[in-house]
């Protein structure tokens, strides 16, 4: 079999909490425990989980924007945890990012154009100025702006302009890989679809690969080929999309997807509601992460012991005692 384009194995980070008169580690935040997934080469993976369940620590430590406590990632056959500085620019070519919040993202002093232009001056991708002009003005095109859109300030522009502009950024260098941080969340439902258009239509036209984040499984559900479902910094369920929606095997996915409103009205779906809140990453508990909201656990077992991400076949996989 081919390799993956990006292949993340066992990635964990734990940030220090400090205090006292020293200014000493006193705690540990488990933000991303042993995390494993790939993604092929065109293809979208997205990874959804409530907030602060490390899905965005996860990716950012793919980007190396945030180093990784341990583990390993590794993109078309390269080693990123092991690479230098200048290794890192080369790769930041190859993957970039897309962030959830456009405005925050873009600098207020820069014109779009010289925004979009950045990393082609940076990369050596544009030989004179005309030439960088020429490529903004093509990238805004294609990201459906105006090439006079250029001479403007991200604060003349709406919110899906701008993560309209954000795209344009993040292709510039014509990346294999956009990590695409939540970047529909912060907008309005029906610009959200246009912006989802916009990324499943730039990848049928430049073949490439997504990791989109996002809270929400309806968000992913059209966009992605496999879905990876996180709670509390571990990946608890992990399919091909459309099996994931017809068929979740583990009890958060289920109760994550009987909140997501069905088109079809004859239809209904019982809404799982899961109580309490989710536990502080701080002091996780003990055995499966979910055992303290899971209506069907089961102890000691659920308690004790944390379920490994078992294979059902079909590269559906769960971490769940009762499943499997
Ligand atoms: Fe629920 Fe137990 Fe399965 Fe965890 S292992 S999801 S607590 S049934």
């Amino acid at each position: 079999m081919a390799e993956p384009l990006l292949r993340v194995k066992d990635l964990v980070k734990h940030f220090p909490v400090r205090g006292g008169l020293f200014w000493r580690e006193t705690e540990r935040v488990h933000a991303v425990n042993g995390v494993s997934f790939e993604i092929e080469p065109g293809e979208t993976l997205g990874l959804v989980g409530e907030s602060g369940c490390g899905k965005s620590t996860t990716g950012r430590c793919v980007l190396r924007l945030i180093e990784s406590t341990s583990g390993e990632v590794w993109f078309d056959g390269e080693n990123v945890t092991a690479l230098d500085r200048a290794g890192l620019r080369r790769l930041s070519r190859r993957m970039q990012i897309i962030f959830q919040d456009p405005y925050a993202s873009l600098n207020p002093r820069m014109t779009v154009g010289a925004i979009i232009g950045e990393g082609l001056l940076v990369h050596g991708l544009a030989r004179t100025r005309a030439e960088r002009e020429a490529r903004v003005a093509e990238l805004l095109e294609t990201v459906g702006l105006r090439p006079e859109h250029a001479q403007r300030y991200p604060h003349e522009f709406s919110g899906g302009q701008r993560q309209r502009i954000g795209i344009a950024r993040a292709l510039a260098v014509s990346p294999q890989l956009i990590v695409c941080d939540e970047p529909v969340s912060a907008l309005d439902v029906s610009i959200q679809a246009q912006v989802i258009n916009l990324l499943e239509d730039l990848q049928s036209r430049f073949g490439l690969a997504y990791l989109f984040i996002a809270h929400d499984l309806s968000v992913v559900e059209h966009i992605s080929r496999r879905v990876a479902v996180m709670y509390l910094g571990r990946i608890v369920e992990i399919a091909p999309a459309r099996e994931l929606y017809a068929s979740p095997q583990h009890p958060y996915t289920e109760a994550l997807l009987s909140a997501v409103p069905i088109p079809d009205p004859t239809l209904k779906r019982r809404r799982i509601v899961l109580e309490g809140d989710v536990p502080n990453p701080i002091r996780p508990p003990s055995g499966c992460p979910f055992h303290t909201r899971c209506p069907l656990r089961k102890d000691p077992v659920c308690s004790a012991e944390v379920p490994p991400l078992r294979d059902l076949g079909g590269g559906h996989k769960v971490a769940c005692h009762l499943r499997g």
